[in-house]
């Protein structure tokens, strides 16, 4: 090819250092007849209302990178339209283009439009180079998985720690004699501890602009004003550093506690950048390892660290695109209850439920404990509907994905996949909530109490679950224990649980 005719489709998402469909155009036409595309499409903006912040993150991420793209001396057509496919039309109409290259979509309904739709779209061949932002695409420890099998996150994080030699002793087995030190991770916070406020960046030109234009949309959750993340591959590489250095040794000990003074306690809060294609999940693994050679970072942190991003984080990638599209209407314990109207202003008396709705509403991000252990606990308690739940997360977090948010929120939150993803159901009383965090403290409700004015919801839901499906749950591998102390409750006391829980839910329609 010798004219400038291979148009490059970088997506929104896959805002990657040296991008493979970059890297494949320049290869078949040589750099100066390749040309980038990357189209703002008001239809995909407006899928959800979403977390202003977010929309504010993305679209500055974005700009900010064709920025550096032009820097670079790419040539780069920008462009807003109303959907996708009419920015990607208009740019093959108004440049010559005999072909387009694009790399795999995160999303399951993104890549088949890309495999499937898009070349009799554009009327051109387009090549659709593999996803690079995650190392299930180098290595499938399941490679001949089979649908309805169950697979067990240890064995795929353990596969991945082998195959990329993560925490490795010299005989190949795992650093310290273990693989998983997950038992030293669910220590509460102490009560005058403050860790460190994650690192904060002032909105430049771009970013206020964006902020502007989001502010006069009037679209979405949450609001604009107190944006602060990183929006380029430097910022997010020193918000890593700054994680690295001064929240991952204490990472470990508190990865599991709750706390009413730091939304963030010692989490990374990276998600935002790893999903954006900023951040290499395999270069992050391998800085906090050398963290830990270096002496500067515990074990439990290091490998609690490294089990998130190469373990949680792959294994949710894939289950993801084994499961789809059937997961996304997944619903084993048949829950059909509408989402309260609290959950949009996070007006209730729980307070720990009242913390996490107007954090996440505010500011886009709760950590790992407060989706799983407070917001998809209660739903799943409440019988909740898990698309109306998924729909929520979908909106309110600065992080959220599709191929993230559907796995963890029907999946692990909520168990509604039938325990594909998940090996047991999460599910905790009050009691779990008052020991890893000090919600409780200032709630109106008792968290040991599961019957009375003051009794705790999430205590009085536990037990209603459990005696509405005690023969399931007796019968579950890992949850029989839970289901024992059933054994314990006169036939007066269940009836007064399930009538107490019929309250509280008939109400909460309300
Ligand atoms: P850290 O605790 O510092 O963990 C480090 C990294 O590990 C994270 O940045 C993330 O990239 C990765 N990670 C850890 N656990 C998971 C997991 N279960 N799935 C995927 N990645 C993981 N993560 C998102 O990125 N976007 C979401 O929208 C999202 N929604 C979630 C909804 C529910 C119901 C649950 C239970 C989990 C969800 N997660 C989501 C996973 C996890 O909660 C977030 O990745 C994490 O809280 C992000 O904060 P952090 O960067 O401080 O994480
Ligand atoms: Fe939440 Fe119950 Fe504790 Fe109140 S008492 S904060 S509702 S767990």
């Amino acid at each position: 090819m010798t004219t400038k005719d291979v148009s490059v489709w970088i997506l929104g998402d896959q805002l990657v250092d040296a991008h493979p469909a970059l890297r494949h155009a320049e290869d078949l036409a040589g750099r100066q007849n390749v040309r980038v595309v990357m189209v703002e499409s008001d239809s995909r903006i407006r899928r959800h209302p979403y977390q202003r912040k977010k929309l504010v993150l993305l679209l500055s991420a974005m700009r900010h990178y064709a920025a550096e793209l032009r820097a670079q001396g790419y040539e780069v057509d920008y462009r807003q339209a109303p959907s996708m496919q009419a920015g990607l039309q208009e740019h093959c109409r108004s440049v010559e283009t005999a072909t387009l290259v694009t790399m795999a979509a995160a999303d399951h309904g993104g890549r088949r439009w890309q495999h499937e739709r898009l070349a009799d779209a554009l009327g051109l061949p387009v090549t659709v180079v593999p996803n690079t932002q995650f190392l299930i695409g180098r290595f499938d420890p399941f490679p001949e998985s089979q649908p309805g099998r169950r697979y067990v996150m240890e064995h795929f994080y353990r596969a991945m720690r082998r195959r990329f030699g993560l925490l490795l002793d010299d005989t190949g087995g795992p650093e310290g004699g273990r693989w998983n030190l997950d038992a030293e991770n669910r220590k509460p916070l102490p009560k005058a501890a403050r860790p460190p406020a994650p690192r904060s960046f002032a909105p430049d030109a771009i970013t206020l602009q964006v902020m502007a234009e989001v502010e006069a949309a009037g679209w979405g959750v949450g609001a604009v004003d107190g944006f602060d993340l990183a929006v380029t591959r430097a910022q997010a590489e020193a918000a890593a550093d700054d994680f690295l250095a001064r929240r991952l040794p204490d990472f470990g000990a508190y990865e599991d506690a709750m706390s009413s003074a730091s939304a963030s306690v010692y989490h990374s809060l990276l998600s935002p950048y790893l999903n954006l294609g900023l951040l290499e999940p395999l270069a992050l693994a391998r800085q906090a390892e050398a963290a830990y050679r270096k002496g500067r970072a515990p074990l439990n942190s290091v490998e609690g660290f490294i089990r998130q991003v190469v373990g949680w984080r792959e294994y949710i990638a894939w289950q993801y695109h084994r499961l789809m599209p059937d997961l996304a209407a997944a619903n084993a314990w048949n829950a059909h209850r509408p989402l309260p109207g609290w959950f949009w202003d996070g007006d209730t008396a729980m307070n720990c439920l009242r913390t996490v709705i107007k954090r996440a509403l505010d500011g886009g991000y709760t950590h790992h404990i407060e989706r799983l252990m407070v917001l998809c606990n209660f739903a799943l308690l409440a019988g909740l509907d898990p698309a109306a739940v998924n729909e929520w997360f979908l909106t309110a977090y600065v992080d959220a994905y599709e191929w993230v948010v559907t796995p963890n929120v029907l999946g692990m939150g909520l168990n509604a996949d039938g325990g594909l993803i998940a090996t047991k159901p999460y599910l905790a009383s009050g009691s779990y909530i008052d020991r890893m965090s000090d919600y409780c403290d200032g709630c109106r409700f008792q968290p040991k109490q599961r019957l009375g004015p003051e009794a705790c919801p999430f205590t009085t839901l536990y037990w209603n679950f459990l005696i509405a499906h005690e023969a399931e749950l007796r019968s579950h591998p890992r949850f029989g224990p839970a289901v024992l102390g059933l054994s314990r409750l006169a036939p007066a006391e269940r009836e007064a649980i399930r009538a107490e829980a019929a309250g509280m839910l008939s109400l909460m329609s309300c």
